[in-house]
């Protein structure tokens, strides 16, 4: 089932997302009863899906980033992949939906990509054990983890370089029917594909970061984890229209802005 959070005539829902994504034009939205952590009860109401506007899939309360979790990335980074993943925080102020833009800080002068496949949590939850991770999990959706790559080198530590505002783009929708082992993610930038790479590639399996993310800190329904990103980052530039696709979920198409000056 794929779930998106919406707005149409000034109202805000979330809907079920029906028909076949090979044929867009076949794609409708079914509002439902409430929210998507709990049972739901669709709606009489249907649109069809080019008649709404997608809105980020969840809000979080946190995004959790993993670093250097395909080996080939670490490599391009100039290191070795990690024994422990690395583990750093995104402001929730950097999600934004589909079809938005990433603005160009003027503070950065090498903004990158950073195509991914991000876990939607869809319960309170902490220290998982690995057998109950689907259990946790309400879904997947595409992300791209937007970088200011010169000032994660020069602060030495993330939080900047990966937290200015729409940072984060997020959707279209999540998926919550799939294997998480046979996801694959894929980034173009204007038509032309730059990052592509099965899940199992991945140095720590999605279910592993669950559990390692879960025995730090509590997660909470609608947190997002995005779980690293595979070798072929490059930067964005003003126009620049970038997509990631996760093979089975659906594709996060926007753009890029330069900072009004
Ligand atoms: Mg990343």
């Amino acid at each position: 089932m794929r779930i998106a959070r919406f707005t149409v005539a000034d109202q805000i829902a979330y809907g079920v997302v029906d028909g076949d994504t090979d044929d867009m034009s076949t794609l409708t939205v079914n509002a439902i009863d409430g929210h998507p952590f709990a049972p739901f009860e669709r709606t009489s109401a249907r649109f069809p899906l080019s008649d709404v506007r997608l809105l980020p899939p969840v809000l979080p309360n946190k995004l959790i980033g993993i670093g250097k979790n395909y080996a080939d990335h670490a490599r391009e980074m100039g290191g070795e992949p990690p024994a422990t993943p690395i583990m750093f925080l995104k402001p929730s102020t950097t999600v934004i939906g589909p079809n938005e833009s990433v603005v160009l800080p003027e503070q950065s002068q090498q903004v990158e990509f950073e195509g991914e496949i991000a876990v939607v949590i869809g319960r309170l939850s902490r220290e998982v054990p690995s057998e109950r991770v689907s259990e946790v999990v309400l879904g997947y959706t595409c992300a791209n983890d937007v970088t200011a790559r010169d000032l994660q080198r020069s602060d030495g530590q993330w939080t900047r370089a990966k937290g200015f505002d729409t940072f984060c783009p997020l959707g279209p929708w999540i998926e919550t029917e799939v294997d998480p082992d046979s996801l694959a993610v894929r980034t173009e930038v204007n038509g032309e594909t730059r990052q592509s790479a099965p899940a199992s590639d991945m140095v720590h399996s999605i279910a592993d970061l669950v559990v390692f993310a879960s025995s730090v800190m509590t997660l909470i329904p609608g947190d997002v984890i995005l779980t690293g990103t595979p070798a072929g980052v490059g930067p964005l530039n003003d126009g620049d229209r970038v997509s990631v696709t996760v093979a089975g979920v659906g594709r996060l198409d926007h753009r890029v802005v330069v900072a009004a000056g």
